[in-house]
Protein backbone atom coordinates (compact mmCIF):
# COMPACT_ATOMS: atom_id res chain seq x y z
CA UNK A 1 0.00 0.00 0.00
CA UNK A 2 1.42 3.63 -0.85
CA UNK A 3 2.37 5.66 1.95
CA UNK A 4 2.15 9.42 1.46
CA UNK A 5 2.58 12.40 3.70
CA UNK A 6 0.34 15.29 3.08
CA UNK A 7 1.91 18.38 4.89
CA UNK A 8 -0.04 21.39 5.05
CA UNK A 9 -0.76 24.29 7.32
CA UNK A 10 -4.58 24.23 7.72
CA UNK A 11 -7.69 21.03 7.20
CA UNK A 12 -11.28 21.09 7.32
CA UNK A 13 -12.84 20.81 9.62
CA UNK A 14 -10.06 21.02 12.07
CA UNK A 15 -8.69 24.81 11.19
CA UNK A 16 -9.79 26.70 8.25
CA UNK A 17 -9.15 29.85 6.88
CA UNK A 18 -9.02 29.20 2.69
CA UNK A 19 -9.16 26.75 0.28
CA UNK A 20 -6.34 24.74 1.18
CA UNK A 21 -7.98 23.47 4.10
CA UNK A 22 -10.99 22.23 2.07
CA UNK A 23 -8.17 20.31 -0.46
CA UNK A 24 -6.37 19.09 2.78
CA UNK A 25 -9.72 17.88 4.58
CA UNK A 26 -11.05 16.22 1.55
CA UNK A 27 -8.18 14.94 -0.58
CA UNK A 28 -6.57 12.53 1.70
CA UNK A 29 -10.07 11.24 2.47
CA UNK A 30 -10.36 9.99 -0.97
CA UNK A 31 -6.80 8.77 -1.82
CA UNK A 32 -7.92 6.39 1.27
CA UNK A 33 -11.14 5.80 -0.73
CA UNK A 34 -8.50 4.58 -3.47
CA UNK A 35 -6.37 2.43 -0.95
CA UNK A 36 -3.53 5.33 -0.83
CA UNK A 37 -2.67 5.24 3.28
CA UNK A 38 -2.52 9.18 3.27
CA UNK A 39 -1.96 10.67 6.42
CA UNK A 40 -1.68 14.25 7.64
CA UNK A 41 0.64 16.74 9.06
CA UNK A 42 -0.59 20.01 10.77
CA UNK A 43 0.81 22.31 13.62
CA UNK A 44 -1.19 22.15 16.92
CA UNK A 45 -2.64 24.82 16.63
CA UNK A 46 -5.41 25.34 19.66
CA UNK A 47 -8.56 24.85 17.44
CA UNK A 48 -6.89 21.48 16.44
CA UNK A 49 -4.95 20.12 19.93
CA UNK A 50 -9.04 20.26 20.93
CA UNK A 51 -10.39 18.70 17.84
CA UNK A 52 -8.16 16.26 17.03
CA UNK A 53 -9.59 12.40 18.16
CA UNK A 54 -8.07 9.57 20.05
CA UNK A 55 -4.71 11.51 20.25
CA UNK A 56 -1.49 9.69 21.37
CA UNK A 57 2.21 10.96 22.06
CA UNK A 58 4.47 8.91 19.28
CA UNK A 59 7.93 10.98 19.04
CA UNK A 60 9.36 13.84 20.64
CA UNK A 61 12.10 15.86 19.08
CA UNK A 62 14.54 18.02 21.43
CA UNK A 63 14.99 21.86 21.21
CA UNK A 64 17.30 23.44 19.18
CA UNK A 65 18.90 27.29 18.75
CA UNK A 66 15.53 29.11 17.75
CA UNK A 67 13.03 25.88 18.00
CA UNK A 68 11.07 24.90 21.02
CA UNK A 69 10.98 21.08 21.85
CA UNK A 70 7.73 19.75 20.07
CA UNK A 71 6.25 16.74 20.74
CA UNK A 72 4.93 14.53 17.96
CA UNK A 73 0.84 13.40 18.17
CA UNK A 74 -0.84 10.94 16.14
CA UNK A 75 -4.67 11.61 16.13
CA UNK A 76 -7.38 11.03 13.73
CA UNK A 77 -9.33 13.92 11.98
CA UNK A 78 -12.65 14.27 13.40
CA UNK A 79 -15.72 12.67 10.83
CA UNK A 80 -13.38 11.30 8.62
CA UNK A 81 -10.87 8.83 10.63
CA UNK A 82 -7.86 9.90 8.61
CA UNK A 83 -4.56 9.87 10.63
CA UNK A 84 -3.52 13.26 11.09
CA UNK A 85 0.32 13.68 12.59
CA UNK A 86 0.31 17.11 15.06
CA UNK A 87 3.20 18.63 16.11
CA UNK A 88 2.40 20.21 19.62
CA UNK A 89 4.68 22.80 20.15
CA UNK A 90 2.51 25.23 22.36
CA UNK A 91 5.31 28.24 22.23
CA UNK A 92 4.83 28.05 18.15
CA UNK A 93 1.57 27.23 17.82
CA UNK A 94 -0.56 27.61 20.81
CA UNK A 95 -1.52 31.73 20.18
CA UNK A 96 -4.34 33.91 20.06
CA UNK A 97 -5.70 34.55 16.61
CA UNK A 98 -5.59 32.70 13.58
CA UNK A 99 -2.91 30.02 12.19
CA UNK A 100 -0.81 33.08 10.56
CA UNK A 101 -1.48 36.28 12.49
CA UNK A 102 -2.39 37.53 16.15
CA UNK A 103 -6.19 39.43 16.86
CA UNK A 104 -5.39 42.09 15.43
CA UNK A 105 -4.65 40.45 11.61
CA UNK A 106 -1.13 41.03 11.78
CA UNK A 107 1.25 38.55 10.64
CA UNK A 108 3.30 36.45 13.93
CA UNK A 109 6.91 38.10 14.03
CA UNK A 110 8.10 34.43 13.68
CA UNK A 111 6.45 32.21 11.39
CA UNK A 112 9.42 31.95 9.43
CA UNK A 113 10.60 29.61 12.38
CA UNK A 114 6.85 28.53 12.81
CA UNK A 115 6.69 27.29 9.53
CA UNK A 116 10.23 26.03 8.88
CA UNK A 117 9.26 23.60 11.93
CA UNK A 118 6.44 22.28 10.00
CA UNK A 119 8.78 21.87 7.27
CA UNK A 120 11.87 20.11 9.33
CA UNK A 121 9.14 17.49 10.67
CA UNK A 122 7.09 16.95 7.46
CA UNK A 123 11.22 16.29 5.99
CA UNK A 124 12.40 14.52 9.03
CA UNK A 125 9.65 12.18 9.11
CA UNK A 126 10.35 10.88 4.88
CA UNK A 127 14.25 10.56 6.45
CA UNK A 128 16.12 6.89 7.64
CA UNK A 129 16.32 8.44 11.00
CA UNK A 130 12.77 9.09 11.67
CA UNK A 131 11.46 8.18 14.73
CA UNK A 132 8.76 6.75 13.48
CA UNK A 133 8.05 3.13 12.19
CA UNK A 134 5.48 4.82 9.66
CA UNK A 135 7.63 5.63 6.69
CA UNK A 136 6.21 7.78 3.81
CA UNK A 137 6.90 6.96 0.31
CA UNK A 138 6.50 10.18 -0.86
CA UNK A 139 5.76 13.81 0.60
CA UNK A 140 3.11 16.23 -0.44
CA UNK A 141 3.45 19.70 0.68
CA UNK A 142 1.08 22.62 0.06
CA UNK A 143 2.17 26.11 0.20
CA UNK A 144 4.80 28.27 1.18
CA UNK A 145 4.30 27.24 4.84
CA UNK A 146 5.65 23.55 3.92
CA UNK A 147 7.74 25.19 1.09
CA UNK A 148 11.03 24.49 2.74
CA UNK A 149 10.48 20.87 3.15
CA UNK A 150 11.48 19.88 -0.06
CA UNK A 151 14.94 21.74 0.33
CA UNK A 152 15.86 19.91 3.67
CA UNK A 153 15.18 16.51 1.58
CA UNK A 154 17.11 17.81 -0.72
CA UNK A 155 19.94 18.15 1.34
CA UNK A 156 19.61 15.02 3.72
CA UNK A 157 19.92 13.17 0.51
CA UNK A 158 16.29 13.22 -1.25
CA UNK A 159 15.08 10.00 0.48
CA UNK A 160 11.63 10.04 -1.26
CA UNK A 161 10.64 12.58 -4.11
CA UNK A 162 8.30 14.97 -2.76
CA UNK A 163 5.40 17.01 -4.67
CA UNK A 164 5.06 21.16 -4.08
CA UNK A 165 1.22 22.01 -4.36
CA UNK A 166 0.11 25.89 -5.46
CA UNK A 167 -2.88 26.88 -3.87
CA UNK A 168 -2.12 30.52 -3.68
CA UNK A 169 0.59 31.77 -5.56
CA UNK A 170 0.00 35.52 -3.82
CA UNK A 171 1.05 34.16 -1.01
CA UNK A 172 5.39 33.24 -1.07
CA UNK A 173 6.88 32.91 2.37
CA UNK A 174 9.35 35.85 1.94
CA UNK A 175 12.02 36.38 4.64
CA UNK A 176 15.05 38.57 4.87
CA UNK A 177 18.46 36.39 3.61
CA UNK A 178 19.83 36.57 7.58
CA UNK A 179 17.27 33.65 8.78
CA UNK A 180 19.03 31.62 6.26
CA UNK A 181 21.70 29.80 8.66
CA UNK A 182 19.15 30.19 11.34
CA UNK A 183 16.68 27.89 9.60
CA UNK A 184 19.45 25.59 8.97
CA UNK A 185 19.65 25.98 5.44
CA UNK A 186 23.38 25.72 3.86
CA UNK A 187 24.97 28.88 2.38
CA UNK A 188 25.09 27.55 -1.13
CA UNK A 189 20.98 27.20 -0.94
CA UNK A 190 21.39 30.75 -1.42
CA UNK A 191 21.16 31.80 -4.93
CA UNK A 192 18.86 31.67 -7.85
CA UNK A 193 19.11 27.82 -8.09
CA UNK A 194 17.71 27.38 -4.85
CA UNK A 195 16.27 29.02 -2.23
CA UNK A 196 16.71 33.18 -3.12
CA UNK A 197 14.03 35.38 -4.69
CA UNK A 198 15.10 39.12 -5.34
CA UNK A 199 17.52 39.09 -2.89
CA UNK A 200 15.42 37.60 0.11
CA UNK A 201 14.53 34.12 1.23
CA UNK A 202 11.26 32.49 -0.21
CA UNK A 203 9.93 29.27 1.37
CA UNK A 204 7.61 28.68 -1.66
CA UNK A 205 10.41 29.46 -4.18
CA UNK A 206 12.40 26.60 -2.48
CA UNK A 207 9.72 23.92 -2.52
CA UNK A 208 8.72 25.25 -6.29
CA UNK A 209 12.69 24.68 -7.58
CA UNK A 210 13.57 21.14 -4.60
CA UNK A 211 10.36 19.44 -5.18
CA UNK A 212 10.83 16.42 -7.32
CA UNK A 213 6.99 17.58 -9.19
CA UNK A 214 4.94 21.01 -9.10
CA UNK A 215 1.26 20.61 -9.14
CA UNK A 216 -1.72 23.62 -8.90
CA UNK A 217 -5.18 23.43 -9.19
CA UNK A 218 -6.37 23.32 -12.37
CA UNK A 219 -4.69 22.80 -15.93
CA UNK A 220 -5.57 26.28 -17.31
CA UNK A 221 -3.94 27.87 -14.51
CA UNK A 222 -0.89 25.98 -14.54
CA UNK A 223 -0.03 27.27 -17.96
CA UNK A 224 -1.03 30.88 -16.95
CA UNK A 225 1.21 30.81 -14.10
CA UNK A 226 4.14 30.76 -16.58
CA UNK A 227 3.44 34.10 -18.12
CA UNK A 228 4.48 37.28 -16.31
CA UNK A 229 0.56 38.08 -16.25
CA UNK A 230 -0.21 35.79 -13.47
CA UNK A 231 2.90 34.30 -12.47
CA UNK A 232 3.69 36.43 -9.67
CA UNK A 233 7.17 36.70 -9.61
CA UNK A 234 7.63 33.15 -10.12
CA UNK A 235 7.03 32.33 -13.82
CA UNK A 236 10.81 32.33 -14.66
CA UNK A 237 11.09 29.26 -12.90
CA UNK A 238 7.49 27.63 -13.18
CA UNK A 239 8.27 28.24 -17.01
CA UNK A 240 11.58 25.97 -16.68
CA UNK A 241 10.17 23.13 -14.89
CA UNK A 242 7.18 23.04 -17.43
CA UNK A 243 7.73 19.46 -18.25
CA UNK A 244 7.16 18.48 -14.41
CA UNK A 245 4.31 21.27 -13.74
CA UNK A 246 0.43 19.89 -13.73
CA UNK A 247 -2.52 21.15 -12.82
CA UNK A 248 -5.21 18.66 -11.07
CA UNK A 249 -9.00 19.99 -10.58
CA UNK A 250 -10.30 20.45 -7.05
CA UNK A 251 -13.39 18.75 -6.64
CA UNK A 252 -16.31 19.44 -4.43
CA UNK A 253 -17.77 18.15 -1.21
CA UNK A 254 -20.70 16.21 -3.28
CA UNK A 255 -22.46 15.56 -0.04
CA UNK A 256 -22.68 19.09 1.39
CA UNK A 257 -23.34 20.50 -2.31
CA UNK A 258 -26.11 17.78 -3.06
CA UNK A 259 -29.31 19.42 -4.45
CA UNK A 260 -31.45 16.19 -3.99
CA UNK A 261 -30.42 16.40 0.02
CA UNK A 262 -29.52 20.05 0.90
CA UNK A 263 -31.34 21.04 4.15
CA UNK A 264 -30.38 24.93 3.33
CA UNK A 265 -33.38 24.46 0.21
CA UNK A 266 -36.59 24.93 0.61
CA UNK A 267 -37.41 21.82 -1.05
CA UNK A 268 -34.88 19.66 -3.37
CA UNK A 269 -34.42 18.64 -7.13
CA UNK A 270 -31.95 16.33 -9.03
CA UNK A 271 -30.95 16.40 -12.69
CA UNK A 272 -33.52 13.31 -13.15
CA UNK A 273 -36.12 15.44 -11.18
CA UNK A 274 -35.45 18.99 -11.71
CA UNK A 275 -38.96 20.72 -11.24
CA UNK A 276 -38.05 21.65 -7.47
CA UNK A 277 -35.83 24.42 -8.70
CA UNK A 278 -38.43 26.12 -9.66
CA UNK A 279 -40.17 25.87 -6.03
CA UNK A 280 -36.47 27.30 -4.57
CA UNK A 281 -36.46 30.23 -7.49
CA UNK A 282 -40.02 31.13 -6.02
CA UNK A 283 -38.99 30.72 -2.37
CA UNK A 284 -35.37 32.69 -3.17
CA UNK A 285 -37.30 35.92 -4.90
CA UNK A 286 -39.66 36.06 -1.80
CA UNK A 287 -36.89 35.40 0.85
CA UNK A 288 -34.78 38.41 -0.82
CA UNK A 289 -37.31 40.56 -1.69
CA UNK A 290 -37.61 40.70 -5.42
CA UNK A 291 -40.72 40.52 -7.33
CA UNK A 292 -41.90 37.27 -8.09
CA UNK A 293 -41.52 36.38 -11.50
CA UNK A 294 -40.90 32.67 -12.50
CA UNK A 295 -39.62 33.71 -15.93
CA UNK A 296 -38.25 36.13 -14.96
CA UNK A 297 -34.05 35.06 -15.52
CA UNK A 298 -32.47 35.38 -12.19
CA UNK A 299 -28.77 36.00 -12.11
CA UNK A 300 -26.65 34.18 -8.59
CA UNK A 301 -23.52 35.91 -7.56
CA UNK A 302 -21.75 34.61 -4.50
CA UNK A 303 -18.05 35.88 -3.60
CA UNK A 304 -15.88 37.83 -1.90
CA UNK A 305 -16.03 41.05 -3.16
CA UNK A 306 -12.33 42.07 -4.40
CA UNK A 307 -10.87 43.33 -7.64
CA UNK A 308 -10.22 39.65 -8.58
CA UNK A 309 -13.44 38.37 -9.02
CA UNK A 310 -14.51 41.31 -11.65
CA UNK A 311 -17.56 42.61 -9.96
CA UNK A 312 -16.89 46.16 -11.59
CA UNK A 313 -17.77 44.40 -14.74
CA UNK A 314 -21.04 43.21 -13.21
CA UNK A 315 -21.70 46.69 -11.83
CA UNK A 316 -21.71 47.70 -15.49
CA UNK A 317 -24.12 45.44 -17.26
CA UNK A 318 -26.30 45.35 -14.23
CA UNK A 319 -28.59 47.99 -16.33
CA UNK A 320 -28.41 45.55 -18.95
CA UNK A 321 -29.29 42.43 -17.14
CA UNK A 322 -32.22 44.23 -16.23
CA UNK A 323 -33.54 46.09 -19.35
CA UNK A 324 -34.19 42.76 -20.44
CA UNK A 325 -35.92 41.67 -17.27
CA UNK A 326 -33.53 39.94 -15.64
CA UNK A 327 -33.23 39.71 -11.63
CA UNK A 328 -29.81 39.98 -9.90
CA UNK A 329 -29.13 37.74 -6.28
CA UNK A 330 -25.48 39.35 -4.77
CA UNK A 331 -24.15 37.95 -1.72
CA UNK A 332 -20.72 38.54 -0.49
CA UNK A 333 -17.90 41.16 1.55
CA UNK A 334 -14.87 42.40 0.41
CA UNK A 335 -13.59 45.66 -0.13
CA UNK A 336 -15.88 48.30 1.21
CA UNK A 337 -16.03 50.23 -2.16
CA UNK A 338 -17.12 47.07 -4.32
CA UNK A 339 -19.49 46.55 -1.01
CA UNK A 340 -20.53 50.17 -1.41
CA UNK A 341 -21.15 50.20 -4.61
CA UNK A 342 -23.22 47.02 -4.70
CA UNK A 343 -25.48 48.19 -2.46
CA UNK A 344 -26.29 51.46 -4.03
CA UNK A 345 -27.47 49.52 -6.81
CA UNK A 346 -29.77 47.53 -5.44
CA UNK A 347 -30.96 50.68 -3.20
CA UNK A 348 -31.37 52.09 -7.08
CA UNK A 349 -33.62 48.86 -8.33
CA UNK A 350 -35.80 47.79 -5.32
CA UNK A 351 -37.74 44.38 -6.30
CA UNK A 352 -35.02 43.33 -8.76
CA UNK A 353 -31.32 43.50 -7.33
CA UNK A 354 -31.23 42.45 -4.23
CA UNK A 355 -27.37 42.66 -2.30
CA UNK A 356 -26.62 41.19 0.80
CA UNK A 357 -23.17 41.91 2.51
CA UNK A 358 -21.78 38.89 4.61
CA UNK A 359 -20.77 35.46 4.71
CA UNK A 360 -23.85 33.45 4.84
CA UNK A 361 -23.46 29.56 3.93
CA UNK A 362 -27.42 29.13 3.62
CA UNK A 363 -27.84 31.50 1.72
CA UNK A 364 -25.12 30.91 -0.60
CA UNK A 365 -27.10 27.33 -1.08
CA UNK A 366 -30.36 29.17 -1.55
CA UNK A 367 -28.52 31.08 -4.43
CA UNK A 368 -27.07 28.18 -6.31
CA UNK A 369 -30.35 26.52 -5.63
CA UNK A 370 -32.65 29.03 -6.77
CA UNK A 371 -30.72 30.97 -9.29
CA UNK A 372 -30.91 30.53 -13.29
CA UNK A 373 -27.66 31.78 -14.42
CA UNK A 374 -24.60 32.17 -11.82
CA UNK A 375 -21.96 34.97 -12.62
CA UNK A 376 -18.38 34.09 -12.49
CA UNK A 377 -16.63 36.88 -13.96
CA UNK A 378 -12.97 36.24 -12.26
CA UNK A 379 -10.17 38.10 -13.99
CA UNK A 380 -8.10 34.89 -12.39
CA UNK A 381 -9.00 31.94 -10.91
CA UNK A 382 -7.30 28.90 -9.96
CA UNK A 383 -9.94 26.05 -9.40
CA UNK A 384 -12.96 28.01 -7.94
CA UNK A 385 -15.62 26.20 -6.45
CA UNK A 386 -18.90 28.41 -6.96
CA UNK A 387 -18.58 27.49 -10.59
CA UNK A 388 -18.68 23.59 -10.17
CA UNK A 389 -21.91 23.74 -7.15
CA UNK A 390 -23.50 25.99 -10.12
CA UNK A 391 -23.35 23.05 -12.65
CA UNK A 392 -24.50 20.92 -10.04
CA UNK A 393 -27.14 23.11 -9.35
CA UNK A 394 -28.81 23.32 -12.92
CA UNK A 395 -27.53 26.73 -12.48
CA UNK A 396 -25.88 27.75 -15.77
CA UNK A 397 -22.38 29.29 -15.49
CA UNK A 398 -21.31 32.81 -17.16
CA UNK A 399 -17.23 32.29 -16.40
CA UNK A 400 -14.45 34.08 -17.79
CA UNK A 401 -12.13 32.11 -20.23
CA UNK A 402 -9.38 31.53 -16.77
CA UNK A 403 -7.97 28.89 -14.81
CA UNK A 404 -10.28 26.67 -13.50
CA UNK A 405 -13.21 28.18 -14.68
CA UNK A 406 -12.14 27.19 -18.44
CA UNK A 407 -11.69 24.63 -17.83
CA UNK A 408 -14.84 23.25 -15.90
CA UNK A 409 -17.39 25.49 -18.04
CA UNK A 410 -17.91 24.33 -21.68
CA UNK A 411 -19.44 27.07 -23.55
CA UNK A 412 -22.90 26.56 -25.20
CA UNK A 413 -22.51 22.49 -23.22
CA UNK A 414 -22.63 23.44 -20.09
CA UNK A 415 -21.97 26.96 -19.78
CA UNK A 416 -20.59 29.96 -21.05
CA UNK A 417 -17.52 31.83 -21.57
CA UNK A 418 -15.86 35.41 -22.21
CA UNK A 419 -12.43 35.79 -23.08
CA UNK A 420 -12.74 39.47 -23.72
CA UNK A 421 -11.85 40.45 -20.37
CA UNK A 422 -13.96 43.04 -19.70
CA UNK A 423 -17.54 44.30 -19.19
CA UNK A 424 -18.01 44.44 -22.96
CA UNK A 425 -16.89 40.91 -23.16
CA UNK A 426 -19.23 39.70 -20.21
CA UNK A 427 -22.34 41.54 -21.89
CA UNK A 428 -21.89 39.56 -24.93
CA UNK A 429 -22.20 36.29 -23.62
CA UNK A 430 -24.88 37.00 -20.80
CA UNK A 431 -26.88 38.38 -24.56
CA UNK A 432 -26.30 34.54 -26.09
CA UNK A 433 -27.17 33.19 -22.48
CA UNK A 434 -30.02 35.21 -22.33
CA UNK A 435 -30.97 34.04 -26.11
CA UNK A 436 -30.79 30.59 -25.03
CA UNK A 437 -32.69 31.00 -21.58
CA UNK A 438 -35.39 31.31 -23.75
CA UNK A 439 -35.26 28.12 -26.20
CA UNK A 440 -36.32 25.84 -23.50
CA UNK A 441 -35.13 22.52 -24.71
CA UNK A 442 -31.87 24.10 -25.07
CA UNK A 443 -31.76 25.60 -21.59
CA UNK A 444 -32.92 22.31 -20.26
CA UNK A 445 -29.73 20.57 -22.21
CA UNK A 446 -27.66 23.00 -20.94
CA UNK A 447 -28.29 22.35 -17.21
CA UNK A 448 -28.46 18.69 -17.30
CA UNK A 449 -25.37 18.76 -19.20
CA UNK A 450 -24.20 20.82 -16.11
CA UNK A 451 -25.72 18.57 -13.11
CA UNK A 452 -24.26 15.50 -14.36
CA UNK A 453 -20.46 16.77 -14.45
CA UNK A 454 -18.78 14.72 -12.22
CA UNK A 455 -17.17 17.06 -9.92
CA UNK A 456 -16.23 14.38 -7.33
CA UNK A 457 -12.60 14.44 -4.91
CA UNK A 458 -12.61 10.40 -6.15
CA UNK A 459 -11.55 11.77 -10.05
CA UNK A 460 -8.88 14.29 -8.37
CA UNK A 461 -7.96 11.54 -6.67
CA UNK A 462 -7.33 8.98 -9.23
CA UNK A 463 -5.07 11.69 -11.09
CA UNK A 464 -3.09 12.48 -8.12
CA UNK A 465 -2.49 8.63 -7.38
CA UNK A 466 -1.21 8.38 -10.62
CA UNK A 467 1.14 11.15 -10.18
CA UNK A 468 2.66 9.70 -7.09
CA UNK A 469 2.76 6.15 -8.34
CA UNK A 470 5.09 8.00 -11.32
CA UNK A 471 7.30 9.89 -9.27
CA UNK A 472 7.72 6.54 -6.89
CA UNK A 473 8.66 4.12 -9.60
CA UNK A 474 11.23 7.03 -10.96
CA UNK A 475 12.55 7.35 -7.51
P1 LIG B 1 -12.09 31.97 -3.40
O1 LIG B 1 -11.41 30.78 -2.76
O2 LIG B 1 -11.22 32.78 -4.29
O3 LIG B 1 -12.84 32.82 -2.43
P2 LIG B 1 -13.82 29.95 -4.57
O4 LIG B 1 -14.94 30.00 -5.56
O5 LIG B 1 -12.74 28.96 -4.86
O6 LIG B 1 -13.23 31.40 -4.40
O7 LIG B 1 -14.41 29.59 -3.15
C1 LIG B 1 -15.22 30.46 -2.46
C2 LIG B 1 -15.96 29.69 -1.38
O8 LIG B 1 -16.43 30.58 -0.38
C3 LIG B 1 -17.16 29.00 -1.91
O9 LIG B 1 -17.40 27.87 -1.11
C4 LIG B 1 -18.25 30.08 -1.71
O10 LIG B 1 -19.52 29.54 -1.71
C5 LIG B 1 -17.85 30.63 -0.41
N1 LIG B 1 -18.25 32.03 -0.20
C6 LIG B 1 -17.62 33.14 -0.64
N2 LIG B 1 -18.24 34.25 -0.18
C7 LIG B 1 -19.28 33.82 0.54
C8 LIG B 1 -20.32 34.49 1.29
N3 LIG B 1 -20.38 35.81 1.36
N4 LIG B 1 -21.22 33.74 1.94
C9 LIG B 1 -21.15 32.39 1.88
N5 LIG B 1 -20.21 31.70 1.21
C10 LIG B 1 -19.28 32.41 0.55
Amino acid sequence: MMQILFATSEARPLIKTGGLADVSGALPVALRELGVDCRLLLPGYRPVMTGLENATEVARFDPSPGFPEARLLLGSMPGSQVPVYVIDAPTFYLREGGPYNDALGVDHVDNAQRFALLSRIAALLCEPDSPLDWRPDLLHCNDWQTGLAPAYLNFAGRPVPSVMTIHNLAFQGIYPPELLAALGLPPESFKPAGVEYYGNLSFLKAGLYYADWISTVSPTYAQEIQQPTLGMGMQGLLSDRADQLTGILNGIDTADWNPSSDLHLPCEFSSRAPSGKRRCKQALQSDLNLEIAPNAPLFGLVSRLTHQKGLDWVIQVAQGILDQGGQLAILGTGEKPVEQALVTLAQSHPGRISVTIGYDEGLSHRIEGGADIFLMPSRFEPCGLNQMYSLRYGTVPIVHATGGLKDTVEDGVNGFVFSDASAHGLWLTIERALYAFADKPAWKRLMQAGMTRDSSWERSAREYLSLYQRLVVQA
